[in-house]
């Protein structure tokens, strides 16, 4: 017997529901009160009462637009018959209002991770080689390979060895504003704490972005040649070096510097760290309207277990927040706070309207297919996952986390920029829900991939590391389903290894570049 029709409504304020079942429900179903009117696919809108053109659509308690025409009671409310409000002005928000019941800390909690010198904990153990320009990197790829497969064997309790490929350092206008954000993306992902700070680095020479202007602490202050410090873990092959007399002198001054990184590596150990230190990095991609009813919210419980347990969260996607910054001011730690992420919204603001769009270019064709009829929706969905702590830091895009509890780090919501910056400001785990299926992995840090659905999670048996539709399929419950994603993440900080680990899967990081090229 087929599962009974079931739809899932968030607020009680809301006008629509979203259907739960596998496969969608057909017209005729009887639910809630109301007949469907059309075959409604699942996660899709169904109205519960019967609108006429310019009502009001209500979802998470928050108008996601207005209907262009009359919808009986159990018809379909899709992109199609909605139109989107404009977004929350940027002035007269409610700043810091929010009163919070002081957190129940959570003690005990441990994982076994690799600390640093500055602190830091990372969760794997890292050999990576950094570039100042993309003009090396086939060089560096052949020599990275060639790590890979003749030394790697021989330095056991090293992890991987990765090339942190990037499009950066020459053609650019290396003095224009916008040039800080990549370049402090390249160094800080150079210093993520899976690294143990010893990224090593390869130059050609003659490029813009200089290694003194990249690792200024490499260099002896006011050293004319540039010659890179001896007592600095990282190190500098520059490929122009007038020792190299072709190709094969390069890759061995390469292999050179790597033993020696290998072998300090190789000494690292993992012991006993607090659940404080971890960085768990949350995104989402190819969402459905199920991602903020079931992966999302329980995303957001396991969020505030690190924030509680003293650890550090951080949550981004500029463009799926910007309909929500009114929640978001309003739980600001301070007014600085709340400021910062006004600065943030405004910032990109501009950068999208330089492009002659905004935030609603967000959305995919899949995005609608799975559900969500535009930004406001989507935006609702996913700031769910951020839980529920006061917002106590912002990081701007490319910088460092500097504190704990729960960050919001400003990046575009685009997979591969998000994580990329996200691994610039120091996280060690990363958290990445989907509706309609990703096998996003990267090669830096473990990313755990969570389904919405539970017809994905078993079609994707051997790419999901939890099924969060079980809220639905099972009868699991947001809470129980939260805790084990937090028992998940310390496993997986531990060297537990994800479905994308497994299987060797990684994206090339990308470089969020606002400034111009020349
Ligand atoms: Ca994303």
């Amino acid at each position: 017997m087929p599962p009974p029709a079931r739809l899932i409504r968030i607020d009680p304020s809301d006008n629509v529901a979203v259907v739960a079942n596998d496969g969608g429900l057909y017209q005729g179903a009887e639910v809630d009160g109301v007949t469907l009117q059309s075959h409604v696919p699942q996660a899709h809108k169904v109205a519960l009462t019967a609108l006429a053109a310019g009502d009001t659509v209500r979802r998470y308690g928050v108008v996601i637009g207005q209907t262009t025409e009359g919808v009986p009671a159990g018809g379909w409310v899709n992109e199609a018959n909605l139109k989107m409000p404009a977004p929350p002005l940027l002035q007269g928000l409610p700043i810091a209002t929010r009163l919070f019941e002081e957190a129940v800390p959570l003690e005990g909690y441990t994982f076994q991770g690799y600390r640093n010198a500055d602190g830091g904990v990372g969760t794997r153990n890292i050999f990576a080689v950094t570039n100042t320009v993309q003009c090396v990197s086939g060089v560096v790829g052949h020599a990275v390979e060639r790590v890979r497969r003749e030394m790697l064997p021989s330095f056991p309790n090293v992890d991987g060895v990765v090339a942190l490929d990037h499009t950066y350092g020459c053609g650019v206008a290396i003095d224009a504003p916008g040039a800080v954000v990549p370049i402090r993306t390249v160094r800080n992902i150079a210093r993520n704490p899976n690294f143990a700070d010893s990224t090593m680095v390869v130059s050609l020479g003659c490029e813009k972005m200089q290694p003194s202007r990249l690792f200024p602490e490499l260099f002896d202050d006011g050293a004319e040649d540039q010659s890179p410090r001896a007592n600095g873990h990282a190190s500098l092959v520059t490929l122009q070096d007038e020792t190299h007399i072709g190709f094969e002198a390069m890759i061995a001054s390469i292999l050179e510097t790597a033993e020696r990184h290998l072998e300090q590596l190789n000494r690292r150990q993992r012991e006993t760290c607090p659940a404080s230190d971890l960085v768990v990095g949350l995104q989402c991609g190819g969402s459905d309207a199920l991602s903020g009813v079931t992966a999302n919210p329980a995303l957001g419980f396991a969020a505030d277990l690190v924030v509680r347990a003293g650890g550090t969260v951080m949550f981004s996607e500029v463009t799926e927040v910007r309909d929500g910054i009114d929640q978001l001011t309003a739980r600001a730690a301070s007014p600085e706070i709340a400021n910062e992420l006004i600065r943030e919204m405004d910032w990109y603001d501009r950068y999208l309207a330089c492009g002659e769009a905004d935030r609603a270019a967000n959305t995919t064709p899949g995005n609608k297919k799975g559900g969500l009829s535009n930004i406001v929706e989507k935006a609702m969905g996913s700031i769910i996952k951020s839980g529920s702590m006061p917002i106590s830091g912002v990081v701007p895009p490319g910088e460092r986390a500097r504190s704990n509890g729960l960050l919001f780090t400003a990046t575009p919501a685009s997979d591969f920029i998000c994580g990329t910056l996200q691994l610039a400001a120091g996280m060690n785990v990363h958290v990445f829900t989907t509706g309609r299926g990703t096998p996003y992995g990267l090669a830096e840090v473990p990313v755990i991939k969570v389904a919405t659905r539970s017809d994905l999670a078993r079609r994707w048996h051997d790419l999901m590391d939890v099924d969060a539709g079980q809220i639905i399929s099972a009868g699991e419950t947001i809470e129980t389903m939260g805790w084990l994603m937090f028992e998940k993440f310390l496993k997986v900080a531990s060297g537990e290894k994800t479905c994308a680990e497994q299987l060797g899967l990684a994206n090339q990081l990308a470089l969020f570049n606002p400034g111009p090229v020349t």
